[in-house]
């Protein structure tokens, strides 16, 4: 970043490269309006990577009369679908009926609402399960004879956010990770906003009409020490954390488990030969950078999935967690699980211009709704701003049918007849109509570079670093991939040797372009 550097005046500066910052950046940038976005970190690197991964409407916020929310996310999840089929797709959830808990009757009754609340044309509705015959009884204990089987559907939460912010890009919007806002002030009617290089340290000072504190976790940090505002708005901090284990059953569709504290449990079927279970949830003290499954919280998704399953479930057989921060509003509720998941937003402007507007809460599944909502609250400050208009537009990769997946493996294949099964899906889960793209001009294995385990090579690698800001083996592999799973401890040092050496080789290359 160059100190003297002298930028046009921004529209909107956005601070927070998480769902819904790079939602209401690709937002913006689409209505016309000229955006940058600065994230401290990767993109996705806080909550919006460590989510359970589902579009869904949350079938236990019915019980807190929090039907408003459950209708607007239950009729999104459509919508989303729609826009993303790579990294999105429907699930069928399976609800034991647990003889010491909810009655069968009211299941029922709450799937019911839940069926017809969102109205669906892609999802099918509810229907009973017996246990004792059908396959998803099988893993099962005994004890468990009844069943419902329900839809919501799955999201690759961080592939989500790269491709806002690809999208953002390129509708015109600049998109700077690594790259925190120190400060902003107010000044004869415009944002002077301080941006620090993380990595080099160097600053940038940026003007713009409005700013947006989309910093999740930060949201409280950014309003008090980066602007120095002070709003009566509180946020609750409510960790969440998930364990992974080898995959636990034999079909595809995941859980839900009621618990005896009240809550839920989810086991979801996770990169093929995996399970992801999780959530906990307890109030976060401290940094919210920082945060990680304890043993206790182990110790609880153990004990949840084996209260259920035939084998239990042990600590040994954990082989990843991971753990985020619920940005939660604080509506004075008594418990975290309590708390509203609804979003808030909320402006504040001086003299009728330079607004700030705070992004407090929200889920995954209304980011989009979320940045319609933000962008409504902003209207009058940019009265040539066009209009809504991201409802039915596909997202980088995601212009083709919902049901189109396999038709989509299938030409890949036949344009690339070197790709196995196993590296086409995850090709096309990954990158859509685009893996192609990725793949460029190859016409072998070997076109593709060093491969640095599993089927991670060169030329996706190039991709990831040239289109989607990777920089380290981290943001590819636990990030916009998940192929942290899969790779030794020693591949994973050397791609992100390998990554390194790249990005010194590209910045010796623009260093020597601009001297000469
Ligand atoms: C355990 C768990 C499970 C969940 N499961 C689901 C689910 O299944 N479905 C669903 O719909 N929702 C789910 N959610 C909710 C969802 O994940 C969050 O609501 C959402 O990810 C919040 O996104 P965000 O953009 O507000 O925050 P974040 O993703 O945290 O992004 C904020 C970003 O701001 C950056 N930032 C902060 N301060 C600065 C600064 N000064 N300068 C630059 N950058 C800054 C941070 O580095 C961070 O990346 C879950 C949440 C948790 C914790």
């Amino acid at each position: 970043m160059n100190e003297n550097r002298t930028d046009p005046v921004f529209d909107l500066v956005i601070i927070g490269g998480g769902v819904n910052g790079c939602g209401i950046a690709r937002d913006a940038a689409g209505r016309g309006l000229h955006v940058l976005l600065c994230e401290q970190g990767d993109l996705a690197q806080a909550t919006s990577s460590a989510s359970t991964k589902l579009f869904h409407g949350g079938l236990r916020y019915l019980e807190f009369y929090e039907f408003r929310l459950v209708r607007k996310a239950l009729i999104e999840r459509e919508v989303l679908l729609r826009a993303m089929p790579h990294i999105s797709w429907p699930l069928r959830f399976v609800l034991p009926h647990h003889k010491g808990l909810r009655p069968a009757w009211l299941l029922r009754l709450g799937l019911f609402i839940y069926d017809h609340l969102g109205g669906r044309k892609i999802l099918p509705p509810t229907r009973t399960l017996d246990l004792t015959t059908d396959p998803a009884g099988a893993p099962l204990r005994d004890g468990f004879r009844k069943g419902f089987e329900y839809s919501d559907c799955w999201v690759e939460d961080s592939r989500l956010v790269v491709l806002n912010a690809r999208d953002a890009a390129a509708r015109g919007a600049e998109v700077l990770t690594r790259t925190r806002c120190e400060a902003a002030v107010r000044r004869d009617g415009l944002w002077q906003v301080e941006l620090r290089d993380v990595e080099t340290g160097a600053a940038r000072t940026v003007q713009a009409r409005g700013l947006v504190n989309a910093g999740g976790p930060w949201v409280d940090d950014v309003i008090r020490n980066r602007v120095r505002e002070d709003t009566p708005d509180r946020i609750r901090l409510v960790r969440g954390s998930h364990i992974v284990t080898r995959r636990l059953f034999d079909h595809d569709r995941p859980y839900i488990f009621q618990q005896s504290d009240g809550r839920i449990v989810f086991a979801i079927p996770y990169e093929t030969d995996f399970t992801l279970i999780g959530t906990t949830e307890c109030d976060h003290d401290g940094d919210p950078g920082v945060a990680v499954c304890t043993p206790d919280e182990i110790a609880y998704l153990c004990g949840a999935a084996s209260e259920y399953f035939k084998a239990p479930v042990a600590e040994e057989d954990v082989v990843w967690s991971y753990s985020g921060v619920r940005p939660l509003y604080d509506d004075g509720a008594t418990s975290a699980t309590q708390a509203t998941r609804d979003y808030v937003l909320k402006v504040v402007d001086r003299d009728r211009a330079a607004p700030l507007l705070n992004v407090f809460g929200g889920k995954i599944t209304t980011y989009r709704r979320l940045a319609e909502a933000a962008l409504a609250k902003l209207a009058t400050y940019y009265p040539e701003m066009d209009g809504p208009w991201t409802a039915g537009a596909p997202l980088p990769g995601g212009d083709f049918p919902v049901d189109g997946f396999e038709a989509l493996v299938g030409r890949l294949r036949s344009k690339y007849p070197f790709l196995d099964d196993k590296f086409a899906r995850r090709l096309v889960r990954a990158y859509g109509t685009e893996a192609g793209e990725v793949l460029g001009d190859a016409s072998g294995l070997g076109d593709l570079g060093r491969c640095f385990g599993w089927n991670l090579t060169e030329r996706e690698v190039g991709w990831l670093m040239t289109r989607e800001w990777a920089r380290s083996a981290a943001d590819v592999l636990w990030r916009r991939t998940k192929l942290g799973l899969r790779l030794s401890e020693a591949e994973r040092d050397a791609l992100d040797a390998w990554m390194r050496g790249q990005a010194a080789t590209d910045s010796g290359e623009a260093a020597k372009r601009a001297s000469g």
